[in-house]
């Protein structure tokens, strides 16, 4: 195998962990900073390249981090018959009603749903979906932000007000409107596809979010669970022709899996494979979009994740914990940002659950709101 060129979309943490894990595999990565147009070096940020065009035309492969990319420049990429997974999964990512319609193309079950853009729509919503009801914006959404409830009918009017001026204030923005589902629990699933068809499934990760932000992931191992969303990652990402890492966000009802939302990218749910994974998310993505072997995604021990928000700094102590491994993302402080990461590890669930627990005593119980109360339910 050769050294390798791969233009990530985005120039934050995903693009970051996937420069780490990509320099084993002399596979470089460079970073386009959709922000300020620049190319950066995806550690260092040092300013590398000047144009898309030219970074580009430096590139093997051109592939994302995000989802919310101007749609000018993923035509440009397109164009160049580099870019990797598809425009079409990024758009399916990053618009609701596209998304919707791939769920359904793919016959995966998902929230029962309607499309609003006008006043009528949302009272045809209201009858079809019932409340209640959570209601989406198809852009832009991301860490539960562009949301709304509606739980009584006396909210309909002033919730309307919300609504009606979101979409006026971005044309082409609509409305998805969901069923509200009482779920048991959330669960997400990480798998990668490559060109020839083959699929490599990592075990599900069971979710825990803290307002609307994911806290904490641990990788489960529950054979029945893991056959179900393997059936549905291989129905969407067969659907999609889908090469590289494709992550698949469900609500667990009672034992059936139905799917919430899908990200065409590395994802945060996927952050344990670092510690607890023969080959890491960030690695089979770079094989899978490089037209390389996928490596294994078997669990090596028990894993957990949890999210370090708004802060910048931990004790010491966490890191004379043998098996924490801390991730820091080089970013600017900022509150409720996602900062970095801490990956648990264990030999077994019973001293999972003992080192989570001796972790979440020595952290700030204010950084990490509701840790410590999920944890000892654990
Ligand atoms: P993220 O980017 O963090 O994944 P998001 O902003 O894209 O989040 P969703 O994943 O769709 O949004 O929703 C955020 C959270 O809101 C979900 O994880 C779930 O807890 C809750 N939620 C979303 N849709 C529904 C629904 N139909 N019924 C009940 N709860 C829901
Ligand atoms: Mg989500």
């Amino acid at each position: 195998m050769a050294n390798k060129q791969v233009l990530v979309l985005g120039a934050g943490q995903l693009a970051r962990m996937m420069s780490l894990a990509g320099a084993p595999l002399n596979i470089d990565i460079s970073a386009f900073d959709v922000g300020s147009e620049h190319i950066v070096h995806p550690l260092t940020k040092n300013v590398i390249g000047h144009g898309l065009n030219n970074a580009i035309a430096a590139a093997d492969v051109i592939t994302a981090e995000f989802e919310h990319i101007p749609h000018s420049i993923l035509d440009i990429c397109e164009q160049s018959g580099k870019f990797l997974p598809s425009t079409q999964a990024i758009k399916a990512g990053g618009d609701r009603r596209i998304e919707k319609q791939l769920l359904d193309d793919a016959s995966v079950a998902n929230a029962k749903y309607a499309i609003i853009n006008t006043r009528s729509d949302f009272d045809a919503a209201i009858e079809y979906v019932g409340i209640p009801m959570v209601l989406k914006t198809a852009l832009g959404g991301y860490d539960g932000k562009g949301q709304w409830r509606l739980t009584d009918s006396n909210q309909i009017d002033s919730l309307w007000n919300k609504i009606s001026a979101s979409l006026e204030a971005t044309p082409e923005q609509a409305v998805v409107a969901e069923e509200f589902v009482g779920f048991d629990r959330e669960v997400s699933l990480v798998g990668a596809r490559r060109a020839s068809g083959e699929i490599a499934i990592y075990p599900l990760a069971e979710n825990v979010h803290v307002g609307g932000v994911l806290s904490l992931s641990i990788a489960i191992d529950e054979p029945e669970l893991q056959t179900q969303a393997a059936q549905m990652f291989s129905a969407v990402a067969n659907e999609l022709d889908y090469v590289g890492i494709l992550a698949i966000e469900f609500f667990d009802v009672q034992g059936k899996l139905l799917v919430n939302e899908i990200a065409p990218r590395v994802h945060n749910s996927g952050h344990w494979t670092q510690q607890g994974a023969e080959v890491c998310q960030f690695e089979n993505h770079l094989r899978a979009v490089c037209n390389l072997p996928l490596g294994s995604t078997q669990a090596i021990r028990h894993t957990a994740m949890l999210n370090i928000l708004g802060q910048d700094s931990l004790p010491e102590s966490v890191l004379a914990m043998p098996q924490c491994h801390v991730h820091w993302y080089g970013k600017e402080k900022r509150p409720g940002r996602k900062m970095g990461h801490i990956n648990v590890c264990a030999q077994s669930k019973d001293e999972l659950k003992r080192n989570l627990t001796e972790l979440v005593n020595v952290l700030d119980p204010a950084a990490f709101p509701e840790l410590q109360a999920h944890v000892a339910k654990l």
